[in-house]
């Protein structure tokens, strides 16, 4: 029996609203899409939530031994600045503004992101497709939906037909929102004119002369609508119906609408079994933006470079952070929390190391309590994970765990209560829901509290010196340890502080 058929995994179905079993649609194998970066900036933390729900989700589709093709897009063209159709594409404003070309742009924040994707242990895509290099695909997409009449062209820009398609299928149906509604409520644009409705979008776009990117297409130059391509890349490497789409809540309207209509109309059927949608971040209770200045890049975040810092935390640490809540809440980020993420992660950390080294001696008096409800345990970590991806219980639960393994460090002869087969059994899902389900890397923490404190120490030597008013010593310190890769700060009130660099 597959571990998918022993725990089946059960999901809350963004277009039922319901929480669904999930049944492949070609038994043992997911194919997941996930709308990725538009890499014209740096990545933002609330999309480093949305990709980190989507690597927990891929993970333990194969932990539970599915085959996964996970497809995550890149962004390089189409995207305009008001979400709409109107403005300038945002990685051109980019370009224009830094006076790069729009491909140096997308390089420079493309390597950003997969940085910031390591640093968080987010693994990697099985494909990740890039708009610019799917043009002729979408290009065909729109030449099919003018041929099917749910398409027209105006002045070199092609737009989808909503009332049209509304005519035979539900445009509203992902995000519980019909045509008549929207048709009132929509907002008045420029290009307004040239759509025989406000609520079409566009398929393609004629180029404005300064607009850089572009390409010749049957209705002159221009460049493709920002909704095409998602619906062009997952289902060249899914196909027309796939298991599961996933992005950050943002996107349900009018992103995911667009695709769903685009699709169904173009291939007759629903592209999605199964729509996931992440919950947003919030700063102490306010939606986290670049305009309350609230908002911190990762590299912030782990530097403690940020006025609403009060220190920087690891990777591991925001990870963790990040998993203790359900994707499907809000997650709201304060000193205070991190702080006690830090240590939260620190119980489990150590575990982690006690737990290798922990081996099973003698079972000569297996105890059938004890043993119930380690496997108890053992159990709890597969049914709540498979229970819509809960990693905030599992985490509960594996800290029930690290607190058996401690009373274990601590008191060796207690293992003689589990025989060998159920104690390795332990061992091996802590192990693995903490480093493969879950992906929380073992931090050699002892070596970083050894180096905190040596620090410290060069910290405290370096104050008593500049007191003594010995710059040259005080120059000597910091020079020396910045050439061995730690930057000493120095803060108010002749604070100082330190940040390795990588
Ligand atoms: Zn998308």
């Amino acid at each position: 029996m597959k571990l998918y058929e022993k725990y089946p995994i059960h999901l809350s179905n963004s277009l039922t609203g319901a929480k669904e079993k999930f049944e492949s649609i070609h038994p043992g194998f997911v194919g997941m899409y996930v709308c990725g970066p538009t890499v014209n900036n740096y990545v933002h933390l609330g999309n480093t939530r949305t990709f980190l729900t989507f690597d927990i989700i891929s993970r333990y589709f194969r932990f539970l031994g599915y085959k996964v093709r996970y497809v995550r897009n890149i962004t390089d063209v189409g995207h305009l600045v008001g979400d709409a159709d109107e403005g300038e594409d945002k990685i051109g404003k980019k370009a224009r503004l830094e006076q790069l070309e729009p491909m140096e742009i997308v390089k420079r924040y493309t390597e950003d992101f997969h940085t910031v994707m390591r640093q968080f242990n987010i693994l990697p895509p099985s494909i990740e497709p890039s708009a610019t290099g799917h043009i002729v695909e979408q290009m065909n997409i729109t030449k099919k939906l003018i041929e099917l009449g749910l398409a027209y062209e105006v002045n070199g820009s092609v737009y989808f037909d909503v009332k049209k398609y509304n005519q035979s299928h539900h445009y509203g149906i992902l995000s519980g929102r019909n045509i008549e509604d929207l048709m009132e409520s929509g907002r008045d644009l420029d290009s307004q004119d040239e759509k025989r409705e406000k609520i079409d979008f566009a398929l393609w776009k004629k180029a404005a002369p300064e607009h850089i990117m572009r390409w010749p297409s049957p209705w002159g130059e221009g460049f493709p609508g920002w909704h095409i391509e998602c619906t062009v890349m997952s289902t060249k490497y899914l196909g027309e119906t796939f298991d599961l789409h996933g992005g950050g809540m943002d996107l349900k309207f009018p992103h995911h609408e667009c695709e769903i209509a685009q699709a169904t109309g173009a291939n007759g059927k629903s592209p999605v079994k199964y729509w996931i949608h992440s919950n947003m971040l919030t700063v102490n209770g306010q939606k986290m933006s670049k305009s309350l200045g609230n908002s911190f890049l990762p590299s912030e975040l782990f530097s403690g470079n940020h006025k609403l810092l009060e220190k920087g935390y690891s990777p591991m640490t925001v990870r963790f952070f990040m998993l203790q809540s359900h994707y499907s809440s809000t997650l709201d980020f304060s000193n205070e929390a991190l702080n006690a993420a830090e240590k939260g992660f620190k119980k489990l950390n150590n575990a982690l190391a006690s737990i290798k080294t922990l081996e099973h001696t003698s079972s000569t008096s297996v105890n059938s309590e004890v043993e119930k409800n380690i496997l108890g345990l053992v159990d709890s970590c597969y049914q709540n994970m498979s229970d819509d991806f809960n990693t905030a219980k599992t985490l509960a639960v594996l800290f029930e765990m690290a607190s058996q393994i401690n009373t274990w460090i601590s008191q060796k002869e207690l293992l003689a209560q589990a025989s060998p087969e159920v104690f390795e059994k332990f061992k091996t899902t802590y192990i693995s829901f903490m480093e493969d389900a879950l992906g929380l890397k073992e931090e050699a923490t002892s070596n970083n509290d050894l180096l905190d404190g040596t620090i410290n120490v060069l910290i405290g030597l370096r104050k008593k010196v500049r007191t003594d008013k010995n710059f040259a010593l005080s120059d000597k310190i910091r020079d020396d340890l910045k050439a061995i890769g730690i930057q000493l700060k120095d803060g108010k009130d002749g604070e100082m502080s330190y940040e390795i660099e990588n």
